[in-house]
């Protein structure tokens, strides 16, 4: 029998998620359904439940569903918190895995911007100037997979500073061995640094906009990464335009964070390169 999977956010119709996981289903065989699932604002835990009771095997949770989903799975089962991951800790979660009677949940965002970073942009995290923009649930996401990686020197700039430090605090009692120096920032303070891998995780690019970076950020051979897809963000110009030596939207992230709840849910990996090429070509 068919194994059925979903996406649940609000907005959901421009999600590539049905697309992406149609794509890994025809490449392994897997006997799979995935579709886009709308939920109200106040509706998110009712169409869990409502999932759950048709026997669907799990679902992703995108904007803005993320933080409400760890709640329930810690409402659900307190248990399944020991088979919490990076998701726990960082209190954002995009996937569920409805097992027995209970939910469990990951984050696979931080995996996906990792391997994207690593295996498909051949970029070296450790060791490395990271600057971090954004304090939401993206950023709350790839926090511990990007720290895994042991970058030498990890800011966080936030538009709204109290929300950056909150974050440091919240990683700070959530990592044991941080051999990374973090700090948080606000952006005019940024004048006079450099970097080597600059992250947008801020959802400044929805608007046209980008966060106020000083020119001569970048540091020699730096990578700017902005989480965003399907267009050529302000900041992607701007790194362009003041020195950024590789400049990425956030595709390659969306299928590696996929393939990765893939894998959690069926046990196979899926071949992500295919896929990645697929979708630049739309
Ligand atoms: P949130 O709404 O949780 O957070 C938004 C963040 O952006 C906040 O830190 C906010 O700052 C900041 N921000 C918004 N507008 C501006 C601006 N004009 N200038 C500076 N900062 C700004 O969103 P998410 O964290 O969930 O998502 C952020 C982005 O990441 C989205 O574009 C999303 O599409 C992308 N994303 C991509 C994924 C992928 O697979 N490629 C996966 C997950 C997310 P403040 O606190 O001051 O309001």
């Amino acid at each position: 029998m068919t194994d059925k999977y979903a996406v649940i956010g609000n907005p959901i119709a421009h999600s590539k998620s049905p697309q992406i996981h149609k794509m890994f289903r025809d490449q392994t065989g897997e006997d799979i359904s995935y579709e886009a699932i709308l939920a109200p604002p106040d509706g998110f835990a009712s169409v869990v439940e409502r999932l759950r009771k048709e026997g669907y095997k799990g679902c992703n949770v995108t904007v803005p569903f993320k933080f409400e989903a760890s709640n329930i799975v810690s409402d659900i089962s307190k248990e399944s918190l020991d088979a919490f991951d990076a998701g726990h800790k960082a209190d954002a979660v995009n996937t569920l895995v409805f097992r027995d009677e209970k939910i469990i949940g990951h984050n696979t965002d931080g995996i996906g911007l990792v391997r994207d970073i690593t295996n498909n942009l051949h970029f070296e995290i450790a060791g490395k100037r990271v600057l971090l923009m954004g304090a939401g649930g993206a950023a709350y996401g790839v926090l511990h997979p990007l720290l895994d990686k042991q970058p030498k020197e990890l800011v966080i700039a936030n538009r709204t500073l109290e929300k950056a430090v909150q974050f440091k605090k919240t990683v700070e009692q959530t990592t044991q061995f941080l051999t990374t120096s973090i700090s948080v920032s606000d952006y005019p303070a940024l004048s006079g640094k450099q970097f080597d891998l600059i992250i947008n995780a801020t959802s400044s690019g929805l608007s046209g906009e980008m966060p106020p970076l000083p020119p001569g950020i970048f540091a020699p051979g730096a990578l700017a990464y902005d989480m965003m897809y399907g267009r050529e963000t302000p900041f992607m110009a701007f790194a362009r335009a003041h020195g950024a030596a590789a400049v990425s939207d956030g595709l390659g992230m969306l299928v590696e964070q996929a393939a990765e709840s893939f894998f959690i849910w069926r046990g196979v990996r899926p071949e992500t390169r295919p896929v990645i090429a697929a979708l630049q070509q739309q």
